[in-house]
């Protein structure tokens, strides 16, 4: 009988889809009832995007007590920070002693994908001692699929990763939002009129998603397309470069031997394999299995 019936059970994958598939209404009764039960007096991740402005809404449909924090990474969108400040006054901002952009001077390191340390030092601070809510979903990545679900144990504290939306899709996103009239970054709405991202969730926009300004997690035309919306930003990371190989060019690292940028030739040379030549070199590290970082924890 076991034999007979294995072969029609749902497998895991079967199981996410029929997640991912649910319709609207249910998943947001899902939500709110996990939200009553694991989420009251939880600490909230709120990043100023789509997905945090979702996460606060539900819990406050759920009636739940919820300390929500942003954690500050110096290089969000101005135009999202205006976001949160003006709507969202009541998120405690958790405030680094440094820019990001010196801090990379100091530590002498450009972030990468298999270099996330400002995610570990400016993303993801703050919350350690409680439970914690974050607005991940599995449909922004194969590769966060493999790594969330609903609830999830910190690898170092034990406490709860509380994920209340891991099942949702982008579409559910912009119909809850539609649903709740809930005021949403203009940054989303670009490059069309204000107002139509919300009537045409299915479609590509520009910005898809909000974050750090340049961050090498992305693709190299998606850093491009940042960098042309805010060329602020891109001078502050390119200095950025230009310091670290003024100050350290020529120095030798913690372990006596020259530093790995000296085969850049020059901070320009640095700096183009950075924002160009890096994700060759980091799909072959990749197939390698020499990732050494956990997918990051913050939505965007
Ligand atoms: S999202 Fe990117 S730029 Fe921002 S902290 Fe993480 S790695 Fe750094």
């Amino acid at each position: 009988m076991e034999a007979l019936l294995s072969g029609i059970e749902p497998s895991e994958a079967d199981l996410v889809q029929m997640a991912l598939d649910m319709p609207l209404d249910k998943k947001i009764e899902k939500a709110i009832l996990f939200y009553q039960t694991y989420c009251d007096g939880a600490y909230g991740a709120f990043s100023g995007g789509k997905d945090s402005c979702v996460i606060k809404q539900l819990a406050i449909d759920a009636g739940v007590e919820v300390d929500w924090h942003y954690n500050n990474v110096t290089i969000d969108p101005p135009e999202l920070v205006r976001f949160i400040k003006k709507v969202h006054p009541d998120v405690k901002w958790n405030n680094p002693k440094k820019h990001l952009i010196t801090r990379m001077i100091e530590k002498c390191c450009a972030p990468t994908m298999f270099r996330r340390w400002c995610c570990a030092e400016y993303k993801e601070q703050g919350g350690a001692d409680s439970n914690k809510i974050i607005g991940v979903r599995i449909a922004e990545s194969p590769r966060r699929a493999k790594l969330w679900q609903q609830i999830v144990p910190h690898r170092k504290t034990g406490k709860l990763i509380l994920c209340p939306i891991v099942y949702w899709t982008d579409r559910d996103i912009w119909e809850f939002i539609k649903l709740r009239h809930l005021p949403y970054s203009e940054i989303y709405d670009e490059p069309f009129p204000k107002g139509t991202r919300i009537e045409n969730p299915s479609l590509k926009y520009d910005f898809d998603r909000i974050g750090c300004v340049g961050c090498p997690l992305q693709t190299p035309a998606q850093q491009q397309q940042d960098f042309e919306r805010w060329p602020r930003f891109k001078d502050m990371w390119y200095r950025g470069f230009v310091s670290m190989w003024n100050k350290y060019h020529g120095t030798l690292n913690a372990k006596g031997k020259p530093r790995g940028f000296e085969k850049y030739g020059s901070a320009d040379g640095w700096w183009s394999w950075w924002t160009i030549d890096r994700k060759q070199e980091e799909a072959k590290e990749r197939t390698r299995g020499q990732c050494m970082f956990d997918e990051m924890m913050g939505q965007r």
